[in-house]
């Protein structure tokens, strides 16, 4: 296997994170207590605290500080192992199947995965702009019959009452995408207008032209400067010519087939962090081989 050659053990993964963050050669370092380049050497403990020591002052540099590692009572090997896994499906893995990978806890898999999403994972803010879809979703929780029964005393018809009960159940999320470019997903209030417009102002360049369905949310993009085209999902069409949803509605799909099944009831404070791993993979997914590479190197950048 790939990884177990690149990262045999605990030890490699340690030499690995010294030389990215500290010394390319592994020996030359800049010492911050010298405030100059210094000879290092590696001072070896047991593994969990092994550093690398200043030959000039004696100061110790640890190659994990600042890291989602440090201090972390999971071998490094283990944490590098999770994020190899995350990355090599196309729909991720889950605490489950980690804790039967790794031999670790539940608790212990669902918080390393915790961290690499919340962590690691955090969508960028890069432009989007050409031909570029917007939509919002709702995920999670199926009604209970009486919850649907309540919403249908205020009126509603059987179908509009099941909808209205499931979507207070469920978590909001509003897409972006760009076509042949890429994603952002983000968790927004059930009032979700107001935070959506600001995600757009915010990725979207002006004079982008614009997808959406006929939702009224929208109504505002025109005025906003962008060239906003709509399909009328309530007529029952779907695409004309090149008016359509369905790039962020595919990635809608992905994304809940990978959590509905497992998670029926993801809060948003949690649903964020999996939007980031889907978003983060979709956004890699030309060059599947180099994404454990840039996980890892946005790993060893200083998190807190
Ligand atoms: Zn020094």
């Amino acid at each position: 296997m790939e990884f177990i050659a690149d990262f045999p053990d605990d030890a490699a993964c340690l030499e690995w994170l010294w030389r990215t963050r500290y010394a390319v050669d592994g020996e030359h370092a800049e010492c911050p207590k010298c405030e100059q380049v210094r000879v290092f050497k590696k001072y070896a403990m047991s593994n969990r605290n092994t550093s690398w020591t200043c030959t000039g002052c004696g100061q110790h540099v640890s190659p994990t500080a600042g890291t989602i590692f440090h201090k972390s009572s999971t071998s490094l090997h283990l944490w590098f192992y999770a994020m190899y896994l995350m990355v090599s499906t196309r729909c991720g893995i889950s605490a489950k199947q980690l804790e039967r990978e790794l031999g670790v806890t539940y608790k212990t898999a669902w918080r390393m995965f915790h961290l690499i999403r919340n962590e690691l994972m955090t969508q960028d803010d890069d432009s989007l702009s050409g031909e570029v879809e917007m939509d919002e979703t709702y995920v999670g929780g199926k009604p209970r019959g009486r919850e649907v029964r309540t919403m249908s005393q205020t009126g509603l018809g059987p179908m509009q009452a099941g909808q209205a009960a499931g979507r207070k159940k469920k978590t909001t999320v509003f897409g972006m995408v760009e076509r042949g470019g890429k994603v952002a997903a983000h968790v927004v209030p059930q009032k979700w207008q107001g935070d959506a417009f600001r995600h757009v102002e915010t990725r979207v360049l002006p004079a982008t032209t614009v997808f959406t369905d006929e939702a009224p949310a929208y109504n505002k993009l025109g005025a906003a400067g962008y060239e906003h085209k709509r399909i009328h999902h309530a007529e029952k069409i779907y695409v004309r010519g090149n008016v359509h949803t369905n790039t962020i509605e595919g990635f809608w799909s992905l994304v809940k087939r990978g959590i509905g099944g497992t998670h029926h009831a993801v809060s948003a404070k949690y649903l964020q962090g999996y939007l980031n791993e889907y978003v983060w993979r979709y956004n890699r997914r030309n060059d599947r081989r180099a994404m454990f590479w840039q996980l890892l190197v946005r790993a060893a950048q200083t998190t807190s």
